[in-house]
């Protein structure tokens, strides 16, 4: 069933609901002693841990409920022999670098990321440090779904290590960074970590960047009493009135476990991803000329702009940001980034990262010397909304199917769905929702009536194709 989240509808990750699937889009996500219960991350993580490797990192968010389930996590990875790192309360990328810093074979972090707080989740982490793919996480599925994996034997039980990972962390992020041009610009950020775990290192960052810092939500706790986790530009108020406070050259915000930051100008307005990730790949260009970036097919064309004008090549992506992480790995992309606020900076690391996010921004705004409202005014080109129109699970590929044979475009790209270009720089991505009986559509175009009318032609074009298939 759909639930609220924030005005957004989704599907919650329903554990063992659909028989043989554990994994959503994004780990394992569900409402804490409903959906996900002790037991269940019991058995996941020694399943997970008999596939990932003898020696695993263990995280957890500051959410109500993440102590239970990190212990639950600990005793299930003890009783199938791994060690176990225990890195405490920290952000995934904080684990996910973690993981790859110390030679690791794996990662588990409780978290259920930007969703409310009644929920929870697991993101298991491969040893690159990257979210494990779709293959692997059948493998897990597979153990577990058979009733779990052979446990060792009373002698062979793993053993817990303290690890401490913030100080390693914080250098690799500084070290991708030209400190000293940050530091000479002398930036105030104000910094808000929605009551999340980016409490415990944004602010530091900033700092050490020579930053005047501060900071409002920044204290971990799991209710998030002061926004939604989720950081969008309707609940950004805190933020951008403390920016007019303060006089701060830029605010940014981060998610609840401080992978994905969106940001504020010094006058109070708030960006979309798009745009703060169009600023940082237009300064990546500039210092890595002729480069490849890679960005999901969702994402606005300001960043085939701003690549094709930086001289660099642009690699589209299907949906979902594990994806974009592996394509970068595999094919050796420095950066990576979705419209959402998530940016990926392989240099430190090929997953998505608030922290070192906020570093390439302070970066770009003291090489280019402007203050960011001209910065991210000149990549505000166009103008971009999302529908979507209920659809059947089993009417799902039909209906793919019959549009596909029936539209027309100048160009049209079949990479996750399908996307349509026109002429006039404007597009529409119809493609079947991954969590709910629904087809998505977003679309694109320098004008709003534009917009508009890409959406509705789409969504009466769909509900025709389902209308007769339904007959
Ligand atoms: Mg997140």
């Amino acid at each position: 069933m759909p639930l609220k989240e924030g005005g957004r509808e989704y599907t919650r990750a329903t554990p063992g609901d659909v028989m043989g699937r554990l994994f959503g889009t994004n780990g394992i996500r569900g409402v804490v002693n409903r959906d996900l219960t002790v037991e269940m991350v019991v058995k996941l993580a020694s399943s997970a841990g008999s596939i990932l490797g003898s020696r695993v990192a263990l995280g957890r968010d500051g959410r109500i409920s993440s102590f239970l389930f990190k212990e639950a996590a600990l005793s299930g990875l003890l009783s199938v022999g791994c060690d176990v790192f225990d890195l405490g309360i920290v952000p995934t990328p904080v684990l996910q670098y973690a993981t790859k810093h110390f030679n690791l074979d794996g990662g588990l972090m409780i978290t259920a990321s930007h969703n409310p707080p009644e929920f929870n989740g697991v993101k298991v982490i491969a040893g690159d440090g990257v979210e494990v793919s779709r293959s692997v996480e059948e493998k897990i599925e597979g153990v577990y779904f058979k009733g779990g994996p052979e446990l060792a034997s009373w002698d062979h039980v793993g053993e817990t290590h303290e690890l401490h990972a913030f100080e390693p962390y914080c250098t690799s992020i500084l070290s991708n960074i030209d400190l000293e041009a940050v530091r000479r610009a002398n930036l105030k950020v104000a910094v808000d970590p929605g009551n999340g775990v980016a409490t415990l290192v944004a602010p530091r960052i900033a700092q050490e960047l020579g930053c005047k810092t501060y900071s409002v939500n920044a204290d971990v706790d799991g209710m998030f009493p002061s926004r939604d986790s989720e950081p969008r530009p309707d609940n950004l108020n805190d933020l951008s009135a403390l920016v007019q406070a303060t006089g701060a050259d830029l605010g940014v915000a981060f998610d609840g476990d401080a992978d994905r930051a969106i940001f504020v100008d010094e006058k109070g307005r708030i960006y979309w991803g798009d745009v703060s990730f169009a600023l940082v790949v237009k300064e990546f260009l500039k210092k890595h000329p002729g480069e490849a970036v890679a960005t999901p097919v969702s994402s606005s064309r300001i960043i085939k702009d701003v690549v094709e004008e930086g001289g660099g090549s642009l690699l589209w992506t299907s949906v979902g940001s594990v994806t974009v992480s592996r394509t970068m790995v595999e094919r050796s992309i420095k950066l990576g980034g979705e419209e959402n606020g998530g940016i990926m900076y392989a240099p430190h690391q090929p997953v998505r990262d608030g922290s070192m996010a906020m570093a390439l921004i302070l970066e770009a705004m003291a090489k280019e010397a402007e203050p960011a409202s001209r910065l991210f005014g000149k990549l505000l080109r166009y103008r971009q909304m999302k529908a979507k129109v209920p659809c059947p699970e089993h009417l799902k590929s039909k209906v793919m199917e019959k549009l596909e044979s029936s539209v027309e475009a100048e160009h049209i790209e079949k990479i996750d769905g399908i996307k349509l270009w026109y002429q006039d720089d404007s597009w529409i991505l119809i493609r079947p929702s991954g969590t709910e009986p629904a087809i998505r559509l977003y679309a694109e175009a320098k004008e709003e009536a534009r917009v508009s009318k890409l959406l509705e032609n789409g969504k009466k074009n769909i509900e025709e194709i389902i209308s007769k298939l339904s007959h």
